[in-house]
């Protein structure tokens, strides 16, 4: 049995060696959101665009109003008006000014903008009460942005803000990354969709919709192949197709030891290579991962819908994230917490207990899920936002102790 960090190490290695095909696509902007840059974005237009104004006010020549206050105003004609989106066509000479409005075009000839609280206007005059500094209140053409450099660099995910960004340089088609796809496939005789009537001894297949839920919250692209029954044949080949068309594939059961667990047996035989059968973690011991040659990651994890999940955030999600072609290592957030109840385990193994991670005043706490922490008590998982990790060789750990806990959603702010 592998130690929970080694099972880590040996899966990135092995995502670092897939190369997936045709890697980059082209999207146009309102589809970019969440998406990984595979190329810098370069502007072509420096930013601010234009000398432009940061207020609303008169747009002046400094030196005609440097030295005034209240009791010497100066008074300047008032020659032209410049809202923004208006290209101005006068040139402001000695005396003059124009009224000008926030973000708007700075005349040819005015160097300083005066805002409007510090005048007062009088029909085709303002008189200026307080002097500027110089170019106060102008935002210089280029002063934020040059045409022509670096503006996002590859390998960021995209978000309002880089969108905002891209938008404004009139970049209308990214280059970025394309979606890992991931093949999802749930096996065992005794399994049924969730529309299917419930008979005797059957099981509702809740896998498939976790994973494929879990797989299109990290932006790749779920293909669920359904359910496969404990038949070798019928495994193959629903393995193969899986392989075929994904670059990741995640099947659910018949990894273990039991008569009807048959899919290390079918990996082998098809030219998979196995670099881990087992690890030393607690729900989800029973875990394959394998390569083919075409570099599909093959991940075999354990039926019981709790294993499944918590291998998913464990062993599958850091793979996930560096295939998605993000530059900065992802990893699993690991916090220190407050333990509110004793936990329990039985020291063989990693143990993962999941339950509530908590801010208060700044600090976390973790509160273990009421009931059973079978893996199959897929019931008390909701909500479940971290996982208290008991390591291995340790059975108690008492409530008040300051434990290490896996975050798996947004903690609660109480
Ligand atoms: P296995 O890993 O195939 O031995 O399955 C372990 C347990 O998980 C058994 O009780 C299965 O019925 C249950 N199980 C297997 N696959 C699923 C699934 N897709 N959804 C819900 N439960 C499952
Ligand atoms: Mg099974």
């Amino acid at each position: 049995m592998l130690p929970v960090k080694d099972a880590e190490s040996i899966i990135l290695s092995l995502v670092e060696s897939i190369d997936l095909p045709d890697k980059t696509e082209t999207v146009n902007l309102d589809a970019a959101v969440g998406r990984i840059l595979a190329a810098p974005v370069t502007g072509k237009l420096d930013f601010p665009y234009w000398d432009n104004s940061a207020m609303d006010g008169y747009a002046v020549r400094y030196e005609d109003v440097r030295e005034c206050d209240a009791d010497r105003p100066v008074i300047l004609d008032v020659i032209e008006e410049i809202p923004a989106g208006y290209s101005p066509k006068l040139t402001i000479g000695t005396g003059q000014t124009a009224r000008i409005f926030t973000g708007a075009m700075m005349p040819a000839g005015a160097d300083t903008i005066v805002i409007q609280e510090n005048t007062q206007r009088e029909g085709d005059r303002v008189k200026i009460l307080t002097s500027p500094k110089f170019q106060e209140c102008v935002r210089h053409k280029a002063s934020f942005y040059q045409a022509g450099t670096p503006m996002l660099r590859s390998g960021i995910q995209l978000g309002a803000a880089e969108i905002a960004i891209i938008a404004t340089a009139q970049c209308t088609e990214l280059t970025v990354y394309r979606r890992p796809r991931v093949a999802i496939l749930s096996t065992g005789d005794e399994l049924v969709s969730p529309e299917t009537p419930l008979q005797p001894g059957q099981i509702v297949d809740s896998n498939q919709y976790a994973l494929a839920s879990a797989v299109r919250q990290n932006g790749a692209i779920p293909i669920k192949l359904g359910i496969i029954p404990d038949r070798p044949e019928e495994l193959k080949k629903a393995i193969v197709r899986a392989i075929d068309s994904a670059d990741l594939v995640l099947s659910t059961g018949g990894v273990s030891v039991g008569d009807y667990d048959y899919i290390d047996r079918i990996l082998e035989e098809l030219g998979g290579e196995i670099h881990i059968r087992s690890v030393a973690v607690k729900p989800g011991k029973p875990l394959t991962v394998a390569t083919f040659a075409n570099s599909c990651l093959y991940f075999g994890i354990p039926g019981n819908p709790v294993s499944a999940l918590v291998s998913y955030w464990r062993f599958v999600l850091p793979a996930l994230k560096k295939l998605s072609g993000l530059s900065n290592n992802w990893q699993p957030v690991f916090v220190k917490a407050i333990t509110r109840q004793d936990l329990r385990a039985s020291g063989k193994r990693e143990t993962y207990l999941w339950g509530k991670l908590h801010i208060i005043d700044g600090s976390y706490e973790f509160a273990l899920s009421g009931g059973s922490h079978s893996s199959g008590n897929l019931i008390n998982l909701g909500e479940t936002n971290g996982l208290a990790i008991v390591p291995m060789g340790e059975n108690l750990i008492t409530a008040g102790t300051k434990i290490d806990v896996m975050q798996v959603g947004s903690p609660l702010v109480d």
